[in-house]
């Protein structure tokens, strides 16, 4: 059978490396293990499951990823069966199989504010439920993304390979590796037909891109149709209360003991969005405890302006502590509107995707606060969380 490589897959190798219990990543500080929700919310017990497997290291945080994930690092390498267990045990990996592949977004709000076209909760988890259903959908790609946008248009710019737009209380656009390719389908089928559309894309990869990660690689031979669908305005990232709950900022986008010891007095569950912050249902009453326990309430806190890699001691490409600096750097910010991200080098993980003051390297706070007063923008090359 002639086999076709497609564009951009070449050189690369058909496994991904975004890391998981069953494939962890090895990094200089130990080994990295990421956590998927699945698009649903999160038990604050998990969180605080989470935070004991992490509590003796310097730095005992869960970092909250682009992709809404949990991350945990500094772990030993090869991780031993009982931290494997312990993970596990926070009911946060239902499918071991799957695990690698949940990778789903949804509009962390739906539901909750009212301000979408229906509530996607129930198709999340029927989603999820379809994914881990299927055996054969363990092999999709790790970098693989489906997104459910509940109409309002937070979530559907995100780069998916499926997606989901509601269009009305019962149907919506589903996209294939693209807005503007794809069909519209009754809300009662859409995760069947998300998952149809996912297997679709393995039988694809099979036949001609191994390597390939994403549809958009063998989108030609899916061959969708066109569709006519009028994006929603991206609308702005909530911070603060809204409709009885509350979205708070992470920031760093890293996730502490205390954070989560005050939200486990303050509700069961929450939501983890994209965007480094968390919906807390409810929450809007209780935004003093929040505030005092380190979170970001209010829009024009600099905390969500401020970004940085993971730099030394856990990155060996650099010396910089770059979480130490922007911590000190946080209450000299300069004003300005862009984000400020600090990178122990020219790799610049996890930068905005968008425009950003760089302060690469710095070797002193006093270096790092010169440096985000310059507003001049590098190119970004942002790569996930890690
Ligand atoms: S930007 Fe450089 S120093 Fe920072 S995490 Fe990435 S590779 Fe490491």
């Amino acid at each position: 059978m002639c086999r076709v490589t497609a564009p951009g897959t070449r050189d690369r190798p058909a496994a991904d490396a975004c890391p998981g219990i069953t494939r962890p990543f090895a990094a200089a500080d130990g080994a990295i293990v990421r956590v998927r929700p699945g698009g649903r919310p999160v038990p604050v017990a998990a969180l605080q499951g989470l935070l004991e497997i992490v509590a003796g290291q310097e730095d005992p945080t869960l970092q909250l990823t682009s992709r809404a994930a949990l991350q945990l690092r500094g772990l030993p390498d090869p991780v031993p069966a009982d931290v494997r267990d312990a993970i596990t045990a926070t009911g946060l990996v239902p499918s071991p199989a799957h695990e690698l592949v949940r990778n789903v977004l949804a509009s962390p709000l739906s539901g909750l504010d009212g301000a979408g076209r229906c509530d996607v909760r129930p198709l999340v988890r029927d989603l999820d439920a379809a994914i881990c259903a299927d055996p054969a959908l363990a092999a999709l790609p790790g970098r693989f993304l489906l997104v459910v946008d509940d109409g309002r248009g937070d979530v559907v710019r995100e780069s998916f390979d499926v997606g989901l737009l509601a269009l009305d209380a019962g149907r919506a656009a589903l996209l294939v590796g693209s807005p503007d390719r794809g069909f519209v389908v009754d809300l009662e089928d859409a995760a069947a037909e998300m998952v149809g559309v996912a297997r679709q894309f393995l039988a694809a990869r099979a036949a001609l891109a191994p390597a390939a990660w994403h549809v958009r690689e063998v989108l030609e031979h899916l061959d969708p149709p066109r569709l006519d669908v009028t994006l929603p305005p991206a609308p702005p990232r909530p911070v603060g209360p809204v409709a009885g709950h509350a979205v708070v900022g992470v920031p760093l986008g890293l996730l502490t003991r205390r954070h989560v010891d005050t939200l486990s007095r303050l509700t069961d569950e929450v939501v983890v969005t994209p965007w480094r912050s968390l919906v807390v249902p409810g929450g809007a009453a209780a935004l003093d405890p929040l505030e005092d326990a380190g979170l970001v309430v209010a829009p024009g806190s600099r905390w969500l302006r401020l970004h940085a890699c993971t730099g030394a001691p856990g990155c060996a490409r650099t010396a910089v502590d770059t979480r130490r600096i922007a911590r000190a750097l946080a209450p000299a910010l300069p004003p300005g509107t862009l984000p400020v991200h600090v990178s122990g080098c020219e790799r610049r993980c996890g930068a905005p995707a968008s425009g950003f003051v760089d302060v690469l390297a710095p070797t002193s706070v006093t270096e790092a606060i010169a440096a985000a007063s310059d507003p001049t923008p590098p190119s970004p090359d942002p790569s996930e969380d890690r």
